[in-house]
């Protein structure tokens, strides 16, 4: 700096008690983000080229310098008026060049200035300067003690939040008096705004200042305080998951050092995964991750582990969320129908309705079908039809013999070995949640001290209860409201009543001759073809076989033995073909015997001729209708009735109602009355080793025993059935259809009904009705007169 007159550019500050000489031109120093308080000590990095030669320029003189805040921090080269007027005038005390090229200076703020003129801005800036000074009051009084002990308490306070307060700090401000003092203080040590440091720099009233001060510290200890919180949180946060964290390690190490693999990490999380896969309802995913924690708890290989690893193998394997969408198109559903069965309208026909609604009503709470007939008369098969027909899965359980209610609902998990019940395998093999669930031979369910396995079955079948249904394995709710279940039974009159109450019964009463052989012809004979590896060129059945095969190799009311008849014919031609012959195998009539051996049934009535005291019955049993043979023989005794074949109580009292009515009738009869008393009369029913019952034999026996009281034959072409009243009435029976059916099997011409049943003649087909006679009659007078031979 130039010499220049004294006078004119010194400013004499009285600091206490030093004097301070300050040039009233003294370089000048844009700095960025920090306001310099009058007495604070702050070191400055100083890297821009003027700013440099400016500090370079006070050092070698009187060491002041102006600083004056720049208003954008960004600008590079700030200009005059890209500082602020107000700034202040500081001390150098130390500089040290940095080998970067950068200044490193330690400054001390001296006095508040104000910027007159910039007398130099080249090279540097040079500024003509005027000091400024604070007002400060004449006396403290209690206002201002008590800012002034407030902004003392705050900043200790702050500072202790920070963790930066220590005793000394706490002594020196204790020894502060001068409100404008203890407000440049603290806002030096404040962080505070470029913007509001300039404020505070710019007020000179020195209690305004503390005020303004106060106001400032107030909110940085508020948000100093959310700080605090928020850091603790974080840090709390932080060492638990490092504490989690740690735990986890020491856990696996413990199963390391216990021999258990990551295996069993993997495992749990596989599980894991497939319980979040299977979409469980919310409660029984919350139980099945319980149990997978309490897995994870065991041992890898104790039994205990493996019994909950088996349950949570089944609840994921379960279908909870997979469906098959519904293919409802009534059309091809009846063209499904038709191809896989001859025949067989009416359970088609109530099929294809069941189907309709379904198309119309999704939601309808679905009729439980039951399939009732004799074996082998398609009842499966439909099933299975339906389940194709509407694109769902099927599944076929039987149900014969069980007793125990576990097997429906699953046994508790408790038990060693436990299962889940039927329906829920079922379910678990399908895959999917709404398949075609056939349910056989629900007439043949137990029910004892073991369970009643009906009502589980109930619970399972019942539209209204079947959404929530509990299996005692599973143990947590099952919807099967999308379950089709579709039951099987041979003969309703066993199935549990409430059971039968929920179901529509269909009936299948087995087929006629003729019907037997197109359904061969068309259905099965080209089955078994393909089955045995054979091609329609290499076989010839002519129609006459199938009809032999069906009246002389078979006697049943449904198919199965005619299947496994043909069957075993094409795998004789099979066996041919293989060991090398070669040529088109014909099969044919005569040829027949070859394949199957003699004829298992002659066609012809057994009793080829009429007989005394031999009647014809119809019996209706589970395997469809069959003609029965009564016969009676008497010899010389005491009026002894004697009854054999295996014959069932309700049948025993048919003979002793039939006994009673031939004695009181017998002078009509044309029976001496001595007859009865002299003689032991001998009823038998051939095939004893089968048990025979039911209420429809009564006029059978009378016929038999008035036969054999007259000597009159009985016409074997004449079947008969119907109960037998003591007044000689003949009652209804049931089971009509099949009985026809039995009695074209076995060449019967005329059938004797009861009158009542006229009304069922409507369901016999018209091919059987075109065959067979009926003739319907009221009292047993009339059954006697058609059916014994006149002498
Ligand atoms: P069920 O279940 O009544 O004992 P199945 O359904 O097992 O009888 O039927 C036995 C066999 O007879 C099956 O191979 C089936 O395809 C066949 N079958 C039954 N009824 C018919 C029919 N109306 N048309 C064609 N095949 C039939």
């Amino acid at each position: 700096m130039a010499e220049a007159d004294i006078d004119d550019l010194i400013e004499i500050i009285e600091k206490e008690g030093n004097v301070e000489e300050i040039p009233k031109v003294i370089p000048m120093m844009p700095v960025r983000d920090v306001v310099v308080f009058t007495d604070m000590l702050l070191p400055l990095f100083v890297g821009r080229e003027k700013s440099i030669k400016a500090i370079e320029e006070c050092v070698e003189f009187d060491r002041y310098v102006f600083l004056s805040v720049q208003k954008d921090s960004e600008m590079e080269k700030p200009g005059p008026s890209d500082v602020y007027d107000i700034g202040t005038i500081a001390r150098v005390q130390k500089m040290i060049k940095m080998p970067d090229g950068r200044i490193k200076a330690l400054v001390q703020g001296i006095s508040k200035a104000k910027l007159i003129e910039f007398v130099q801005k080249r090279s540097f800036f040079k500024v003509r300067v005027e000091t400024i000074f604070d007002v400060e009051p004449d006396s403290i009084d209690i206002e201002i003690e008590a800012l002034m002990r407030n902004v003392k308490e705050n900043s200790e306070k702050l500072l202790a939040l920070k963790g930066e307060f220590s005793g000394d700090v706490g002594d020196l401000l204790s020894h502060i008096d001068s409100p404008g003092k203890l407000a440049d203080l603290v806002a030096s040590n404040l962080n505070l705004k470029v913007e509001d440091a300039q404020g505070l720099l710019e007020t000179t009233d020195a209690v305004e200042r503390l005020t303004r001060v106060n106001d400032l510290l107030a909110r940085e200890l508020d948000l100093s305080t959310v700080q605090a919180k928020i850091q603790t949180h974080v840090k709390d946060e932080i060492s638990k998951n490092q504490r989690d964290y740690y735990l986890r390690e020491q856990v696996k190490a413990i199963h390391r050092e216990l021999g258990e693999s990551d295996d069993k990490i993997a495992e749990i999380a596989e599980f894991k995964q497939k319980i979040k896969k299977c979409k469980l309802p919310e409660a029984c995913e919350k139980e099945a991750l319980k149990q997978l924690t309490r897995l994870e708890q065991m041992h890898f290989d104790s039994s205990e582990a493996s019994v909950v690893r088996t349950y949570l193998d089944c609840i994921v394997e379960l279908p909870w969320s997979k469906t098959t969408k519904d293919f409802l198109d009534i059309k091809k559903a009846q063209e499904v129908l038709d191809q896989n069965h001859y025949g067989l309208d009416k359970a088609k026909e109530r099929i294809l309705e069941y189907l309709s609604v379904r198309k119309l009503n999704p939601n309808k709470k679905g009729q439980i079908i039951c399939f009732v007939g004799p074996p082998g008369v398609g009842k499966t098969s439909l099933g299975r039809a339906i389940a194709k027909a509407m694109k769902r899965k099927f599944h076929r359980v039987s149900l014969g013999g069980i007793r125990d209610e576990a097997e429906i609902r699953g046994h508790r998990r408790t038990y060693i070995g436990a299962m889940p019940g039927r329906i829920l395998q079922g379910l678990r093999q399908c895959g999917t949640n709404n398949p075609v669930f056939m349910l056989d031979e629900i007439d043949k369910l137990g029910n004892d001290f073991r369970g009643d396995p009906s009502s589980a079955l109930l619970e399972a079948l019942d539209p209204e209860q079947n959404s929530e249904f509990s299996d005692h394995y599973l143990n947590m709710p099952f919807d099967l409201s999308g379950v089709l279940f579709v039951l099987t039974a041979n003969m309703a009159d066993t199935i549990p009543s409430a059971l039968l109450d929920r179901m529509e019964l269909i009936h299948l009463t087995g087929y006629t001759r003729q019907e037997k052989v197109v359904i061969a012809k068309q259905h099965l004979l080209p089955r078994k073809i393909k089955d045995n590896g054979l091609t329609r060129r290499a076989i010839n059945f002519s129609p006459n076989a199938i009809e032999s095969i069906v009246s002389e190799y078979t006697l049943e009311a449904g198919l199965r033995e005619l299947e496994r008849k043909l069957d075993s014919v094409c795998r004789k031609i099979a066996r041919q073909i293989a060991e090398g012959q070669k040529g088109r195998f014909a099969v044919t009539c005569q040829n027949l015997t070859r394949y199957l051996g003699p004829p298992q049934y002659i066609n012809e009535m057994d009793q080829e001729e009429s007989q005394v005291g031999l009647a014809t019955g119809l019996a209706w049993t589970e395997v469809g209708g069959e003609h029965l043979y009564i016969e009676t023989s008497l010899f010389p005794g005491k009026g002894e009735l004697l009854l054999t074949g295996q014959i069932g109580e309700v049948m025993q009292e048919s003979a002793r109602a039939a006994l009673t009515y031939t004695k009181a009738n017998q002078e009509e009869l044309g029976i001496d009355k001595e007859a009865f008393d002299s003689n032991d009369i001998h009823i038998h029913v051939p095939a004893g080793a089968i048990p025979k019952d039911g209420p429809s034999a009564g006029i059978a026996i009378a016929t038999a025993l008035v036969s054999a009281f007259t000597g009159k034959k009985v016409n074997n072409k004449v079947g008969m059935t119907g109960e037998i009243s003591l007044r000689g009435r003949v009652l209804p029976i049931g089971g009509l259809k099949e009985k026809s059916l039995g009695a074209l099997r076995a060449g019967i011409k005329t059938v004797i009904i009861p009158e009542k049943n006229k009304k069922d003649l409507h369901d016999i087909p018209k091919s059987v009705k075109s065959k067979l006679t009926f003739i319907c009659v009221k009292d047993v007078r009339e059954v006697l007169d058609l059916a014994l031979e006149a002498e």
